[in-house]
């Protein structure tokens, strides 16, 4: 049996972050990151985007090559899967067999595509995406002249049928829900991505859910719930992801919408902390509201800050959430949790550029979006975030004024 002091289960984003920082803060011990997929730990970001457009097929971005890895004395299990936790002997045992203990284990399983419900498997043509050979298959299928059926309207659906325009497709976008990008966007940046998909030449069919999806001949059908049919060479399924608990309820911890932790991102078990798209925490700057976050710098965020509180910290985690998509030259970004808006104000920075500021039924800010081509309302939107930090109350009219400068309101809500 080896005998190591920090394991992580999981080398994605969280993972692989809290492995590094580990060393950073210092820790001298072993360090075993454990990852089920074979290669480096790799960046899912481009998966959707340029992954699929590019002109070459070509190998992902990594978060933190093999080489690096070795230099910084951490040991990186590829290829096999943890399997059981035993939280008495703190051990991980894995699939090849192997036993790992640990002082304190962190999990950072990430999550995987939900899967329709539908019945009918598409025979290879339904597809869903995740990993690097999930986007591989896609890539395949988008071939100039072949029409593409996307089912959701959510990231990886939009971001796939922007690829597919792209790359020469014609693309049918179903969407159960009365409008795309029901969760998480507010109505105003949703009409206008979805006017620029238009705009491209996507259809869509919203309000109407999926009865089944069928093999036709060499292609694939997508029977609609009003029996309407949607002939396609592929259908690209992007209908949520599901976090992946099973090693964390297997043993006991508790769970709620993910692996459920604290402020410090530590479990049910003192041993045990979570980080990243499989673990739901209490969101201090939000009452404490209990929320899990499907995003790439949440993931980094977390990986770093429970590998602090594996060391002993005691600080909450209490990052504004952030995350981005691009869509063709659009940069959609939405900082701060949009739920409890009463009322919504709009900043327009010319140039289909849009800035939308979200405020609570106090007049405090908890939220900004905005959409633009090339991503110019980048500064706005980290300005946007420092103000939500402060949970700043800002006067509605100078948010709506674009001569009134963010920093300018900061630097009030600093002072006063
Ligand atoms: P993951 O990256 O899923 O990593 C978890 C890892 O753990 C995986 O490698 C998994 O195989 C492994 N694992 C699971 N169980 C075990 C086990 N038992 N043993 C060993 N290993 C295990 N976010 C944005 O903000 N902007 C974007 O533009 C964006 N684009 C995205 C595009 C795609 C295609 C996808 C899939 C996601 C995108 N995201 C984006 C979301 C972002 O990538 C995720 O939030 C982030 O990757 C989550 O990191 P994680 O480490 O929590 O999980
Ligand atoms: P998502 O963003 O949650 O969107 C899923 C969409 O599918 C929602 O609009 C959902 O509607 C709809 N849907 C659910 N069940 C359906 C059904 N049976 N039939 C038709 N539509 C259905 O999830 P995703 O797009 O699949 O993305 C998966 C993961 O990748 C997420 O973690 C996401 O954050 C990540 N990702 C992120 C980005 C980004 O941040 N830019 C890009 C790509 C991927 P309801 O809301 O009504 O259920």
């Amino acid at each position: 049996m080896n005998t190591n002091g920090m394991v992580i289960i999981g080398a994605g984003e969280a993972g692989t972050r809290a492995a590094l920082e580990l060393r950073e803060l210092g820790w001298k011990g072993a360090i075993t990151l454990i990852g089920d997929e074979k290669r480096s730990p790799y960046e899912r970001p481009p998966l959707s985007k340029s992954y699929l457009t590019s002109q070459e097929a070509r190998e992902p971005a990594t978060i933190v090559n093999v080489d690096t890895l070795r230099e910084r004395g951490i040991q990186f299990l590829t290829g096999d899967a943890a399997v059981r936790i035993d939280r008495d002997r703190h051990e991980v045992e894995l699939a090849s067999g192997s036993r790992i203990s640990y002082e304190r284990l962190l999990l950072a399983t990430g999550a995987r595509p939900r899967q329709l419900q539908t019945g009918g498997s598409g025979d290879g043509r339904l597809l869903y995406l995740r990993r690097i050979e999930d986007a591989a298959a896609i890539r395949e299928k988008l071939v100039p002249g072949n029409c593409i059926a996307v089912i959701g309207g959510g990231f990886i659906g939009l971001e796939t049928a922007a690829a597919a325009i792209e790359r020469g497709c014609r693309v049918t976008l179903i969407e159960a829900a009365p409008r795309i990008l029901i969760r998480g966007v507010p109505e105003a940046v949703a009409a206008m991505v979805e006017k620029r998909h238009r705009a491209a030449g996507v259809e869509f069919r919203t309000g109407v859910g999926i009865s089944t999806v069928e093999v036709d001949g060499e292609g694939v059908a997508v029977i609609l719930a009003d029996s309407s049919r949607i002939a396609a060479d592929a259908v690209i399924a992007g209908i949520g992801a599901v976090p992946e608990t099973s090693l964390a309820e297997s043993c006991g911890l508790d769970t709620d919408n993910g692996i459920k932790v604290d402020e410090r991102l530590g479990t049910s078990d003192s041993h045990i902390f979570a980080a990243g798209d499989c673990c739901s925490f209490p969101h201090p700057l939000y009452d404490g509201k209990r929320i899990r976050l499907e995003a790439w710098r949440n993931a980094k965020d977390q990986g770093q800050h429970a590998a602090g509180s594996m060391l002993g910290k005691t600080n909450p985690y209490d990052v504004v959430p952030w995350f981005w998509s691009d869509q063709y030259e659009m940069t959609l970004q939405v900082s701060g949790l949009a739920d409890a808006t009463v009322s919504m104000i709009e900043r327009d920075h010319g140039e289909s550029a849009k800035l939308f500021f979200h405020l609570d039924a106090d007049g405090r800010l908890i939220a900004a979006s905005g959409m633009d081509p090339g991503g110019g309302i980048s500064k706005e939107i980290r300005l946007a975030e420092m103000l939500i930090e402060k949970r700043a109350k800002p006067d509605p009219a100078a948010l709506a004024n674009p001569t009134v400068r963010l920093k300018a309101l900061l630097r009030e809500c600093e002072v006063g």
